[in-house]
């Protein structure tokens, strides 16, 4: 398989909290409802799609990304171990999850009105790691890399890989930015972690493999509809509709 290939298309999703009643789901728009969740997992299973992590995609980088996706929730919310761990069980996804390590609610979003959410439990997010869903960093802290000084962003960036793989046991390799915030000092640290993947969120090359510090990623939202969905896993999502039709003329086996 040609690079070129390789760089065409995986999907990376974002999502944040699942929810199943109106009293959560805060003004942030952040949470996707349960059993619209499910129906876009679905559709994925029927559809013969396959869920990879980053430890996948480390193992075999030349792998074949057709009908792969990559499922990601930041934060490491409570209702990622309540709601969202049964569904993956049950049509065998994976996931990636970003783990905020040194809070044990939501503290940024409380400060804007949000309503309080507990994170996961050390011992939640060990069953879940050990389960085979990813756990990568998220900062100590959900800070602005994008307005830290680089000792700060050192810290919140290498202390956080360290807290990850001293709960799971296990290398932390993908890195999400909170609030997509990056710049190039930001990039340089999270390499220097030693992290081998960064994710954004709707920057970035828009092919996937470009730029593996700078990962674009699609987000999900309670607006999101079933066609959209598929639109947007689609792999044409980017493109405008007269270079999607280039492609779909163009296709080869
Ligand atoms: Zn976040």
């Amino acid at each position: 398989m040609t690079n070129k290939e390789r760089t065409y298309s995986l999907p990376v999703l974002l999502y944040h909290r699942i929810v199943n009643k109106h009293s959560v789901i805060g003004k942030h728009k952040i949470y996707v409802w349960e059993n619209e969740l499910e129906k876009q997992l679905e559709y994925l299973k029927k559809n013969g799609y396959e869920t990879i992590t980053f430890f996948d995609l480390q193992e075999n980088p030349t792998m074949n990304l057709k009908k792969k996706v990559l499922i990601t929730f930041d934060d490491g919310y409570e209702d990622n171990y309540t709601l969202l761990f049964p569904l993956l069980k049950k049509y065998n996804f994976k996931a990636v999850i970003y783990l905020v390590t040194q809070v044990n609610h939501n503290s940024w979003g409380v400060n804007e009105g949000e309503p309080r959410i507990n994170m996961m439990t050390d011992e939640q997010k060990k069953i879940m790691s050990d389960y085979g869903i990813e756990m990568g960093g998220h900062t100590r802290t959900h800070i602005d890399l994008s307005k830290c000084s680089e000792t700060q962003c050192l810290n919140e960036i290498a202390g956080c890989k360290s807290d990850v793989e001293k709960l799971t046991g296990k290398k932390a390799i993908s890195f999400a930015y909170p609030f997509g915030g990056i710049n190039e000092a930001v990039k340089r640290v999270t390499k220097q972690a030693d992290y081998i993947y960064a994710v954004s969120t709707n920057t970035g090359p828009k092919k996937f493999g470009v730029d593996d510090f700078q990962i674009r990623r699609i987000e999900i939202t309670p607006k999101t509809t079933m066609r959209s969905f598929k639109n947007k896993i689609s792999g044409y999502y980017f493109y405008p509709s007269f270079i999607k039709s280039f492609f779909t003329g163009n296709q080869t086996k």
